[in-house]
């Protein structure tokens, strides 16, 4: 339903949950937030997310992390099904808005490998395909490539591993969008996420991947990189 995110060097975790307060107006069932530190710290909650901001760290070290607020399409309205999702290892954390069709056919495949999973979301099969991705050697970012190319279905897909200040981003008939600040980026599935932090915003269009870094972002569709363009949001605080 809702996506945030936050690279940069304030302290992402109200910039979070104040971005998931942005998107409430949209309707959700669950919240949650990951929080890039030494490790990832994963928080969610179904409900509201006052109640997701009653569980979170009093305080955290992070500068970097994303959010979700979650319309259910695959698995009831649990904590467990809360996103953001993650994978065995604990080092991979992802959000999606949408559906990925397939999902049923790689959770089989994944089971035979040995992954087990801890929530019936269909979300939940990215972080484990990431996850062979990484044991096979490969970066974040060609990981990343490599799973959503496997994906069918329309999805936002935003996700963080726990030793980068980078955030991955896919377009697939879902928005997502960039703000850009100072030495800070923000990530929303709609401009309202970010919009009183950052007015400069970039759209991805279908097909793309982006990877988000405290100092802005580069897209790519199919392995060129492209430019997508910078707007201006105009905007009267009420
Ligand atoms: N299909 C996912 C789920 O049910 C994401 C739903 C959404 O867009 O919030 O968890």
């Amino acid at each position: 339903c809702g996506i945030v995110g936050y690279a940069g060097s304030r302290d992402a975790l109200p910039l979070l949950v104040g971005g998931l307060e942005n998107l409430e107006y949209r309707g959700y069932d669950s919240a949650g937030v990951a929080l890039v530190e030494d490790d990832l710290t994963l928080v969610k909650r179904s409900g509201q997310v006052e109640e997701l901001a009653a569980a979170v760290p009093d305080a955290s070290d992070a500068t970097v992390g994303i959010g979700h607020t979650r319309w259910s399409t695959h698995g009831e309205p649990t904590d467990e099904n809360a996103h953001p999702h993650t994978d065995c290892t604990g080092r991979v954390a992802v959000v999606h808005n949408g559906i990925i069709e397939n999902y049923d056919e790689l959770k089989r495949d994944l089971r035979e490998k040995g992954h087990t999973f801890a929530s019936d979301t269909d979300t939940e099969v990215v972080p484990h395909l990431v996850e062979d991705e990484l044991a096979a050697g490969k970066t974040p970012k060609d990981a990343f490539v490599d799973v959503v190319a496997r994906l069918h279905g329309s999805f936002a897909l935003a996700m963080v591993v726990d030793d980068g200040d980078e955030i991955y981003l896919a377009r697939q008939d879902s928005p997502i969008c960039v703000g850009h600040g100072d030495g800070e980026t923000f990530v929303g599935s709609d401009v309202t996420a970010f919009l009183e932090h950052a007015r400069e915003v970039t759209y991805l269009e279908n097909g793309d991947i982006a990877v988000v870094t405290p100092d802005g972002v580069t897209i790519e569709h199919d392995g060129e990189v492209v430019e997508r363009g910078v707007e201006e949001i105009e905007w009267e605080a009420d």
